[in-house]
C-alpha cells in the first residue's frame, strides 16, 4: 500500500496550499459527541410515522424527499420491511434490456431478454450487441459445474495441544453437524467441512447447498446452530470463538474461492463464425485472439485473480435489477475468459465463473421491481437459480465479446464518447 514519492509530494503541496498543517490537524481531531448531529429515529418496522420523523432531519431539501419518497414508493413501502432499516424511500436506477440472449444450458434453455440496471452509458448497448452476436451464432452453451456456499467460524485455544484435541473431536462430528443444520432450514444442507489449523487457532469451513436462495443468511443461521452444538458438546472448550473468521470468502475476491467454488461455478462457450465477427464487430477473430492474449498477460502482470475483461459491469447491472446482493459482485466478478482461433479460423470464446452468488428466492428477489425483472427473464421463484446462474454467465460472455470487439475495431472510446457525452 505504498504511495510513490511523487504522488505523496504533489498531494501534500495541494493540501498545504490553502490550509496550514495545524488547521489540517484540527480538522482531523476527534470532536466531543455533544456536537453530534441528531440521531436518526429508529424503529425496525417501516411505518409512515417513522418515515416522517426521519424526513424531519432534511426539511431544507424538499426536492430530495420528492424524489426518494415518490407516491408509488410511499404507497408500497411495507414491501421493503425485511430488506432495509431506517427506510426513507427508494433510489430509481434506470433499467435497460439486452437480448435476446440464446442460452443452451443444462438449466437455462431458450432466448432471454436480460434486464440490466445501471447509470453507466454504453453498458446496455454493449451487452445487447454481445447477446445478439451469441444468439446469431446459435447461442452459448452453459454448464453449472458445482455449487456451495460457505460459513467459516474460528475457535481460539491456549495452545496447539488443545487445538489438536478439538480437531480430533470435531472431525468425526460431520453427521451431527448436518443434523443440527437441518433443524434450521428446509432447503439448506450441510455437505462438507474443511479444517484449517494455524497455531492455536482452528478455522472450520462449512459448505452448504442452499437450494434456490443465494444462501448467506441460511448458512449463517445454520452455522450458528452448529457452533452452539460444538460449544455445548466439545470436551475441549475454546477460549473464544467467532461465527465468521473471514475464511468463507463472503463479499471479497479470494484465491480460495477462485480455486474451488463459492455460490455457483458456471462455464459458458460459443463459437462465432468469422463472417459474424466481421459483420457485427467490424474486426477479425485473429485480432480478437491477439487482444485476448495480450490482455491475459496484462491481467497476470497486474496480479488480477483470474483473467477477464469486465464481468463486474454486467453482473452489477444484472444483480441490481434482479434483487441479488450487489455487494457479492466483489466475489462473483472473478474468473477466466479465453479466446482461441478454431481450425476454420472462427472465434472460440469461453468464460468460467467459479463464484456466482445468486438466488431466485430470498434476499431482495421478492421486492416489487426486482421480482418484475426476474419475471421478464421467466426465472422468478423456486427451481430457477441454476438457470439464472447460467444466464448470468452468458451475460458475462456477451460482455467480453462486445468489449473486446470494440477495442479491436477501435470503437471503444468512440462508443463512450457518443453514448455518454452525447
Ligand atoms: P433469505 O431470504 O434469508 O432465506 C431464504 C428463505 O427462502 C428461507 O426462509 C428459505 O426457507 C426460503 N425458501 C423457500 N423456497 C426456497 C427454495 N426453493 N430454496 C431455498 N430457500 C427457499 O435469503 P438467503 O439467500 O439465505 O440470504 C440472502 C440474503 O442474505 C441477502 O439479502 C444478503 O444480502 C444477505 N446476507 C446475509 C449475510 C449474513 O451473514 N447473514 C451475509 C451476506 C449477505 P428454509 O431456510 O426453511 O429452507
Amino acid at each position: 500500500m505504498a504511495i510513490p514519492y511523487i504522488h505523496a509530494n504533489t498531494y501534500l503541496e495541494y493540501l498545504l496550499k490553502e490550509r496550514s498543517q495545524e488547521e489540517l490537524g484540527e480538522a482531523m481531531r476527534p470532536k466531543p459527541e455533544v456536537d453530534a448531529a441528531p440521531r436518526i429515529p429508529r424503529d425496525h418496522r417501516i411505518s409512515q410515522k417513522m418515515v416522517e420523523k426521519r424526513w424531519s432531519l432534511f426539511t431544507d431539501v424538499p426536492q430530495a424527499r420528492e424524489q426518494l419518497l415518490d407516491p408509488v414508493t410511499e404507497a408500497g413501502m411495507e414491501a421493503y420491511q425485511r430488506n432495509i432499516e431506517n427506510f426513507i424511500g427508494t433510489v430509481k436506477v434506470p433499467v435497460g434490456i439486452a437480448g435476446p440472449l440464446r442460452v443452451n444450458g443444462l438449466f437455462a434453455q431458450g432466448d432471454y431478454y436480460v434486464p440490466l440496471a445501471t447509470t453507466e452509458a454504453a453498458l446496455v448497448a454493449s451487452y445487447n450487441r454481445g447477446a445478439q452476436m451469441i444468439t446469431r451464432a446459435g447461442g452459448c452453451t452453459t454448464l453449472v459445474l458445482s455449487e456451495a456456499v460457505m460459513r467459516a467460524p474460528g475457535f481460539a485455544f491456549d495452545n496447539l495441544q488443545d487445538a489438536g484435541a478439538f480437531v480430533a473431536w470435531v472431525v468425526p462430528q460431520l453427521e451431527s453437524f448436518k443434523a443440527e443444520a437441518a433443524k434450521t432450514t428446509r432447503h439448506g444442507e450441510l455437505i462438507d467441512m474443511q479444517v484449517t489449523v494455524e497455531g492455536n487457532h482452528v478455522y472450520l469451513r462449512f459448505d452448504f447447498h442452499t437450494g434456490d436462495a443465494a444462501g448467506q443468511n441460511m448458512v449463517t443461521i445454520a452455522t450458528q446452530a452448529i457452533c452452539d452444538y460444538i460449544l455445548a458438546n466439545s470436551p475441549v472448550k475454546p477460549k473464544y470463538f467467532f461465527l465468521e473468521a473471514n475464511m468463507s470468502g463472503d463479499k471479497k475476491a479470494s484465491a480460495q474461492s477462485f480455486l474451488s467454488v463459492r455460490g455457483k461455478k458456471v462455464t459458458a462457450e460459443v463459437t462465432m463464425p468469422k463472417a459474424l465477427v466481421k459483420g457485427l464487430l467490424h474486426t477479425t477473430p485473429e485480432r480478437m485472439v491477439d487482444y485476448w492474449r495480450m490482455s491475459a498477460m496484462g491481467g497476470v502482470l497486474s496480479g488480477t485473480i483470474g483473467v477477464q475483461g469486465h464481468y463486474a459491469n454486467g453482473l452489477a447491472a444484472l444483480y441490481i435489477a434482479c434483487g441479488q446482493d450487489a455487494a457479492c459482485v466483489s466475489e462473483s466478478a472473478v474468473g477466466v475468459t479465453r479466446f482461441e482461433l478454431t481450425e476454420g479460423s472462427d472465434l472460440y470464446a469461453c468464460v468460467t465463473l467459479p463464484n456466482l452468488i445468486v438466488g431466485t428466492v430470498g434476499g431482495g428477489t421478492g421486492l416489487p421491481s426486482q421480482k418484475a425483472c426476474l419475471d421478464l427473464l421467466g426465472l422468478a421463484g423456486s427451481d430457477n437459480s441454476r438457470a439464472f446462474a447460467e444466464v448470468a454467465t452468458g451475460v458475462t460472455l456477451a460482455g467480453e465479446l462486445s468489449i473486446i470487439g470494440a477495442l479491436c475495431a477501435g470503437h471503444f472510446a468512440r462508443a463512450h464518447q457518443q453514448l455518454a457525452r452525447g
